[in-house]
């Protein structure tokens, strides 16, 4: 018989009644150390003072009164968004799929208002992910997501990771513009070289196309940058955002250049829940939070010193894990073993982390973990990687 849950996930049989900075506590009260921060969303860890209060504050004045009246919340935050980010102007979403769907209705709007409306196709890369709607499993292009949803959506077309010829050779005259995540995230924490990067850029304005980056899970401070194509010294065009943004209240952005932009004019677009008083309060709070002097660099520190302990660590435990990737505070573990052995030993030992394609786990803890947290972290791994190690060769003496 179906659950009153449409059983769409495979969910772990473990719940948690509530969460206190980087933990999340049962109602049994055991603490787990949240490395997952629910897919890189709870940025600021769980039930950050300044959050609760900003949403609580709002709570009491004014929900929702949807885009036909000026919400001021939205103005600053955009404004906000404008000062610290390449972009001009925003608009704001409920998910990363929908900042992604902004992203490319504006990218084939701005060359249907150029007078070329046959380019409306994105390249996208192996491995990527942009999403569940139509249009985003279509772009990401992985057979799991869309197999027995129909016809792929027209106006995708993907190359293999890295590989620039193959790039250069998918553009033609029918392209809008390139798609990609700096690090692809759901792909395995799979970073782009920052030199790569450059080259799209020159690649797209060579060919009068646009860069449109998904900085949904690399946003907002993961990397230790506000952004991560920061690290690359590039700017994208439009770029998605969403994840972290809210702290863990659902938001995304898209933000973009004014030429970009400039087809989406009144009525080209629009969203009922999008950019609400409450998600804007929220977002405001985490932005009051990152943005505060130091607060990056102090998550690039954090980042390198849980990387050298991670690096130790792989080496210790080569049979287990082949390396370490990532930036900032977004590192993965491929593994020798299935990944899913490793985050289930994780689990049992309280430690929460996330599986992701390449036979890799993520460490995605919230921004504002201290060094015991990452001491917390690193011995646990070390211990789940013996106890994994012990099991196996008991399996191989018992054959
Ligand atoms: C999570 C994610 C999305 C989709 O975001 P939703 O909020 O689940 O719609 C898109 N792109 C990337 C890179 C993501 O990590």
């Amino acid at each position: 018989m179906i659950t009153p849950i449409l059983p769409t996930y495979g969910r772990a049989d473990l719940e948690f009644e509530s969460g206190e900075g980087p933990f999340l506590i049962t109602p049994a009260g055991d603490r787990y150390l949240d490395f997952g921060a629910g897919i890189a969303v709870a940025s600021l860890g769980h039930a950050h003072p300044h959050l609760v209060e900003a949403l609580e504050t709002q709570a009491k004045k004014l929900w929702h009164t949807s885009n036909l009246y000026r919400i001021p919340g939205q103005e600053r935050l955009a404004e906000r968004l404008v000062a610290a980010t390449f972009a001009d102007t925003v608009f704001f979403t409920n998910s990363g799929a929908e900042a992604l769907e902004c992203s490319i209705k504006m990218a084939r709007k701005f060359h249907a208002v150029n007078g070329a409306p046959e380019r409306d196709e994105l390249i996208t890369f192996e491995g990527a992910f942009h999403g569940r709607t139509l249009a985003t499993i279509s772009a990401g292009g992985q057979e799991k997501y869309l197999e027995g949803f129909g016809r792929r959506m027209p106006g995708f077309v993907q190359v293999p990771m890295g590989d620039l010829k193959a790039l250069k050779e998918a553009i033609g005259p029918n392209t809008a513009g390139v798609l990609l995540e700096p690090i692809e995230g759901e792909g395995g924490i799979r970073p782009w070289e920052l030199t790569a990067l450059q080259s799209i850029r020159n690649l797209c304005d060579d060919a009068g196309i646009l860069l449109v980056l998904d900085e949904v899970q690399t946003g907002v401070g993961r990397t230790g940058k506000l952004y991560a194509h920061e690290l690359a010294g590039v700017t994208p065009d439009i770029m998605a955002s969403a994840k972290g943004l809210g702290g863990g209240f659902p938001v995304g952005a898209c933000l973009a250049t004014e030429d970009a932009a400039k087809g989406m004019t009144a009525g080209t677009h629009g969203s009922t829940f999008g950019g609400n008083p409450l998600a804007m309060a929220v977002a405001n709070g985490v932005l009051d939070v990152v943005l505060e002097e130091g607060f990056l660099e102090a998550v690039q520190q954090k980042g390198l010193k849980l990387k050298q302990k991670l690096a130790m660590l792989a080496d210790e435990n080569s049979d287990i894990i082949e390396t370490v990737r990532g930036e900032g505070l977004m590192l993965g573990l491929k593994c020798k073993i299935p990944n899913t052995e490793l985050v289930g030993a994780l689990v049992e030992r309280k430690l929460l982390t996330v599986g992701a394609g390449d036979n890799v786990v993520r460490l995605l803890p919230p921004l504002i973990i201290d060094d015991i947290h990452i001491d917390q972290a690193i011995d646990t791994i070390a211990e789940a990687c013996g106890a994994l190690r012990a099991a196996k060769a008991q399996k191989e003496a018992a054959k």
